[in-house]
């Protein structure tokens, strides 16, 4: 059997090959892949050869969002799947024996091995394939109704529900997002469905924003035309108790900090090197800046949050395009004056009858 791929070879250059794919292994099982979403670190690898100090130093099959159905199981079987098994995939592969993993951090796990991601050397392949060999234990099942492409949207919701989680209860709460990516989208969201009071969105694009709205915004912020929109929300030293940064820009940041009250949260989501951050206000308002990172239990609560319905991921996905047209779909996910989740459709979308 053979597979496309989606790999990166540099910067910039993106290629469509094909490959060989061997049988699944003991404890593994051959997914044919529906739908796969690009993210924001695809496209810096793409766009930049890397963010921060992680760079792609060899050629690199992207893509870390995928779900598909599964076509064969490795000798021995695989607890709960079988052929025509609809699964949503976890990038995420923690050791289980490090200090982090023994400390039940498995997010902060010292051998993770994540799809498609250039953290490591050698890189881990990714999830942009017609055909891909996973472990049976990366695997969540989806009921019948849930389409592969809402099910590709488990792992940013993951991200979100992980931020959520570390941002404490927010029934009741005053909550920012800034930035209205697919990331900031989410979060506006899981910060809705847990009962949040208020979620005011800020970007500087209107597309974006009224993507936003339809997650659950209740107010949108365009601090692209209007630089001062948030100021009302700076009286009596800030007005949110809770703060999802998505953006990672300096200016939302300094904002977010101005905008939050004495004794509140800020959870930085968005990821970037160095940032000036002003530390005066930080310390004056003793606001905790909390970061977050990736998820590990939260993508089947994920899963389980889409097929319910509870999160209807729909509004985000805003673009699918074939395989073979993978240039144009970086380079429309880069636009975000039309784009909030580009998703890439493979061979298995048909496979799957959805
Ligand atoms: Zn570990």
């Amino acid at each position: 059997m053979r597979t496309r791929v989606c790999r990166l070879h540099a910067k910039g250059d993106i290629r469509v090959e094909t490959e060989p794919v061997p049988p699944p292994g003991a404890g593994e099982v051959l997914v044919a892949i529906g739908a796969g979403g690009i993210c924001g670190s695809d496209l810096h690898y793409f766009q930049d050869g890397g963010f921060g100090p992680v760079r792609v130093r060899e050629p690199i099959i992207l893509g870390h969002e995928a779900a598909g159905t599964v076509i064969a199981v490795g000798p021995g079987g695989a607890p709960g799947l079988t052929q025509g098994t609809r699964v949503a995939i976890s990038p995420s592969r923690p050791c289980g024996a490090c200090r982090y993993c023994d400390e039940g951090l498995p997010n902060h796990c010292m051998n993770m091995r994540f799809s498609g991601s250039a953290m490591r050397m050698p890189h881990e392949q990714g999830l942009f394939r017609d055909r891909v060999i996973v472990q049976a234990a990366q695997c969540v099942p989806l009921p019948r109704a849930v389409s592969l492409h809402h099910a590709a949207c488990a792992e940013p919701l993951a991200v979100c529900l992980h931020a959520r989680a570390m941002a404490g209860d927010l029934a009741g709460r005053r909550v920012l997002v800034t930035g209205a990516g697919p990331i900031g989208a989410l979060c506006a969201a899981v910060a809705t469905q847990a009962g949040a009071a208020e979620v005011v969105v800020t970007d500087l694009e209107d597309f974006t924003l009224s993507v936003a709205r339809r997650m659950g915004a209740t107010q949108t912020l365009n601090v692209g035309r209007d630089p001062d929109a948030l100021l009302p929300y700076t009286a009596d030293k800030g007005h949110f108790d809770v703060c999802f940064e998505c953006s990672a820009a300096a200016p939302a940041i300094a904002g977010a900090i101005a905008a939050t009250r004495p004794r509140g949260r800020i959870v930085q989501v968005g990821v970037a090197g160095n940032v000036p951050v002003p530390i005066n206000a930080l310390v004056g308002k003793e606001i905790t800046f909390q970061g977050t990172h990736r998820f590990h239990p939260e993508f089947a609560q994920a899963v389980a949050m889409i097929a319910s319905g509870r999160i209807d991921v729909a509004p985000i996905v805003t673009a699918t395009l074939p395989l073979d047209r993978a240039v144009e779909a970086f380079a429309a996910a880069a636009d975000r004056k039309s784009a909030v989740k580009v998703q890439l459709i493979f061979d298995g979308l048909e496979d799957a009858g959805a």
